[in-house]
C-alpha cells in the first residue's frame, strides 16, 4: 500500500515539475519573472556525454561550472530611463564613436516601447548593451559587430533603430502597430573594444596591460577580428560544436591554439564562454530564444548568407534556407549551401552554432561545460523552437567608410528588409 502511494506521489511530482512555465510557448516568457532555480534545472544536464567522448573530440575546454551557474543567475542591469526622448537624425553623417552609440541607446531608452539592458563590461572598460524594442511575442533577434573590423552593421542598425523610434515618437500608426506585435532584441555591438580600436586606433585603448595594446604594432588592424584579449568571440561559444575536432579531420588553417597576431588566425580562447562579450550574448540569447521568430548574426565579408547547420534537423535547415532566400530576394546576396557550414574542423563555437543548438533544445552539460545532446552526432536532434538562423555578410570587405554603409543600407536594401521584418510574418 505504502509503495503505491509513494509511486503516486513520485508521478505527481514528475507531472508538476514537467509542466513548468516554459511549456506554454504561446505566452511570452520574460526571464525577469522566472524562478531561477527552475531555469537552472531546465538548462543544465549532467548525464549526456561521457568524459572519454570529450577528450577525443575537443581541442578547447568548455565553460567552468561556476561560470555557467553565475551566467544563469546573475541578471544584468535594466537601465532606468530618465528625461525626454530627442529625435535622432544621423544618416551616416560621420563614423560613430562607441560613446556616441551609448548616448543614442540611452536616449532610445526614454521611450516606453524600449528596454535597454547593460550586459557585461569588457576588459577595456566598455559596457555591452542589449536593446529590446516592441511589445509583441515574436522576437526578431539581430546582433552585429562580433568581429572587430566589421563595424558597418553596428552603424546600420543604429540608423534603422533611430528611424523607427523617431516614427514611433511622432505617432506613426503603422510603426506603433508593428511594434505592438513584434519585439526586436538587438545587440548592436558585441565587441565594443574591437569596434573602437579598429575605427580610432591605439589611442582608444584604455587599459595598457591588454594583449591588444602590447601587440598593437604587430597586428594587421585592417583585418582585426578578435576582442582586446586576442580571442575570436565567434569561436568562443560553448556550443556542442565549440572547439570540436572530429578524429581524423584535418584542422583548418585558420585555427590558432594560442593568441596570434597573424591575420586570419582565430584563437577560440583557452576555454569556451571565457569572454565578457560571449557571456553577454549568451545571457541575451537565453533570455529570448524560446520566443524567437528569427535570428540574424550580421558580419561584413562579401554579401553572402550562410544558413543552417549540417548536423542539425532538416526542418531547421529548410527554415533557415527559406529565410536566407527571403533576404536574398531583396538584396541579391548569394545564398550558400549547407556544405559551406563545416563541422568539426576547428571553425566551430560560433554565435549561430549556439543559437541553432538552442533551437533544438540542447542543455548545458555540467561535465563538458557546453551545450550538449546525445542525438547530435547521429543528426537526430529535433527542432523544438521554430526559428531560422543565418549569418548575413554585408558589404564587400572590412571598411570604416560610412558612405559604403549608407549604400548598403539604402541601395542594397538592408533598410527595406529591416522594415519588412517588422511585420513579423516574413517567413512564408
Ligand atoms: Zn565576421
Amino acid at each position: 500500500m505504502t509503495g503505491k502511494i509513494l509511486k503516486y506521489l513520485i508521478f505527481l511530482i514528475l507531472f508538476l515539475t514537467s509542466s513548468n512555465i516554459f511549456d506554454s510557448r504561446d505566452n511570452y516568457i520574460s526571464r525577469n519573472e522566472v524562478d531561477m532555480n527552475s531555469f537552472i534545472k531546465d538548462m543544465v544536464s549532467d548525464s549526456i556525454e561521457s568524459d572519454t567522448d570529450v577528450i577525443d573530440k575537443y581541442f578547447t575546454e568548455g565553460m567552468s561550472i561556476d561560470d555557467i551557474k553565475s551566467l544563469l543567475t546573475n541578471r544584468p542591469k535594466n537601465i532606468k530611463s530618465t528625461g525626454k526622448y530627442e529625435p535622432i537624425y544621423y544618416d551616416f553623417s560621420n563614423m560613430l564613436h562607441y560613446k556616441d552609440i551609448e548616448v543614442m541607446l540611452y536616449n532610445m531608452n526614454r521611450l516606453d516601447i524600449v528596454n535597454l539592458e547593460q550586459l557585461y563590461k569588457t576588459v577595456d572598460d566598455r559596457y555591452i548593451y542589449g536593446i529590446e524594442i516592441g511589445k509583441g511575442n515574436k522576437v526578431i533577434y539581430i546582433d552585429a559587430g562580433i568581429h572587430a573590423g566589421e563595424v558597418g552593421n553596428t552603424v546600420i542598425l543604429m540608423q534603422f533603430l533611430s528611424e523607427i523610434l523617431n516614427e514611433y515618437y511622432t505617432g506613426n500608426k503603422d510603426i506603433i502597430n508593428k511594434l505592438n506585435n513584434v519585439k526586436l532584441a538587438i545587440i548592436p555591438c558585441i565587441n565594443p573594444d574591437g569596434y573602437e580600436i579598429y575605427n580610432f586606433g591605439k589611442k582608444s585603448i584604455n587599459n595598457k596591460n591588454l594583449w591588444i595594446y602590447e601587440n598593437y604594432d604587430k597586428l594587421n588592424i585592417e583585418h582585426l577580428k578578435s576582442n582586446a584579449n586576442g580571442v575570436d568571440i565567434n569561436r568562443n561559444f560553448p556550443s556542442q560544436t565549440g572547439g570540436l575536432l572530429f578524429k581524423k579531420e584535418k584542422i583548418m588553417k585558420s585555427v590558432a591554439f594560442d593568441k596570434s597576431t597573424k591575420a586570419g588566425k582565430h584563437f577560440p580562447g583557452y576555454s569556451l564562454g571565457s569572454e565578457q562579450e560571449t557571456k553577454s550574448c549568451i545571457y541575451f540569447m537565453l533570455k529570448h530564444y524560446r520566443n524567437m521568430y528569427a535570428y540574424i548574426d550580421m558580419h561584413s565579408q562579401g554579401r553572402v548568407i550562410y544558413n543552417g547547420k549540417p548536423n542539425l534537423s532538416k526542418e531547421f535547415n529548410n527554415l533557415s534556407r527559406k529565410f536566407a532566400k527571403y533576404i536574398s530576394s531583396y538584396n541579391k546576396y548569394k545564398v550558400h549551401g549547407l556544405s559551406a557550414e563545416e563541422v568539426g574542423r576547428g571553425n566551430d563555437g560560433t554565435a549561430t552554432d549556439f543559437m541553432a543548438e538552442l533551437a533544438h533544445d540542447f542543455k548545458f552539460c555540467l561535465k563538458t561545460g557546453r551545450l550538449c545532446s546525445s542525438s547530435y552526432i547521429d543528426n537526430k536532434a529535433s527542432l523544438m523552437y521554430n526559428y531560422p538562423v543565418i549569418t548575413m555578410e554585408t558589404l564587400t570587405t572590412y571598411t570604416r567608410n560610412v558612405e559604403l554603409f549608407k549604400t548598403e543600407y539604402y541601395d542594397k536594401k538592408l533598410r527595406d528588409i529591416l522594415y519588412d521584418m517588422l511585420d513579423g510574418n516574413f517567413i512564408k
